[in-house]
């Protein structure tokens, strides 16, 4: 109780702040939207890569992205914007790269079947790997919608380290949720935008089966968009999550994903607390 009150009395004071933040947020969201890649505007040459993101962008975003009203168009976008890291699609040559060695050689594959594309495996859009996620990558439906959803219990996978119990438990999606809300409220004025000890160093639950302690180990898909984000956050358990697999949270949410561990880590907290409650107090 005493916890919820904590998270509610932050969560008021940082109402205004947090109107501004997400109505810049939102704004940015808009321009994202906008901002169209290069081969759908009157600009030569039509470069291969950015194709495949089309379907991606025009897509609507059910329920993150209400709001899609027409922006006024905007000089193009930089060449580091997220929407342009996805291009991997097509390998590790840059745009500029690519373009450098497939017009001159091969001019007639700058256009190709934008469907078959599409399918690849590196779209933005997935099939929801869990009933708490959305068919966008590392996204999950808002506190909100899983209340209206039924969804009142998260399921995942773990294992003990020490008798190598392989089993599957669950968390309350609301206490355990107000429960990282409540630390982050209670202690992000003092994180420095770096993850604190109890995250970088998370205590795993105990083993039901051999009941040792700081045992029960989250077992991480190896696909990334498999990756059961909202599991791992209400166990606290995100700081088992390598560098690489954070790095992808924040790739995918938007979020600047240089530096170190903690760093990164903090912001997938942020991130995905954000996600489940847009007016919480989770800005940067
Ligand atoms: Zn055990």
């Amino acid at each position: 109780m005493g916890q919820e009150d904590t998270y509610r009395r932050m969560k008021n004071s940082q109402d205004i702040h947090n109107q501004w933040a997400f109505s810049s947020e939102d704004l940015e969201d808009r321009l994202a939207l906008t901002l169209s890649p290069p081969s759908a505007r009157p600009r030569p040459p039509p470069p291969l890569l950015p194709l495949p993101l089309q379907p991606a962008l025009h897509q609507p975003r059910p329920q993150l992205q209400p709001t899609k009203s027409p922006e006024p168009m905007i000089s193009p976008p930089p060449p580091h914007h997220p929407f342009y890291i996805p291009t991997l699609v097509t390998g590790p040559p840059t745009p500029t790269q690519a373009r450098q060695e497939l017009v001159p050689s091969r001019p007639l594959r700058t256009r190709r079947n934008p469907p078959k594309v599409r399918r690849s495996g590196n779209s933005e859009v997935i099939t929801p790997p869990y009933p708490w996620a959305t068919n966008h990558r590392a996204t999950v439906h808002s506190l909100h919608n899983l209340l209206s959803m039924g969804i009142h219990t998260i399921f995942g996978e773990v294992k003990c380290k020490k008798c190598e119990h392989q089993y599957e438990m669950e968390f309350q999606l609301e206490s355990k949720f107000i429960e990282v809300a409540s630390f982050i409220a209670t202690k992000k004025s003092t994180m420095h935008d770096r993850a604190p000890r109890e995250w970088t160093h998370p205590l795993l639950p105990t083993c039901r089966y051999c009941e040792q302690v700081n045992s029960a180990k989250p077992i991480i898909d190896r696909k990334k968009k498999m990756i059961n984000w909202l599991f791992l956050l209400l166990g606290q358990m995100l700081g088992c999550c390598s560098l690489e697999q954070l790095k992808y949270f924040c790739k995918h949410t938007k979020n600047h994903r240089t530096g170190a561990k903690d760093r990164v880590l903090y912001l997938t907290y942020l991130g995905l607390c954000k996600q489940l409650d847009h007016t919480g107090p989770f800005d940067r």
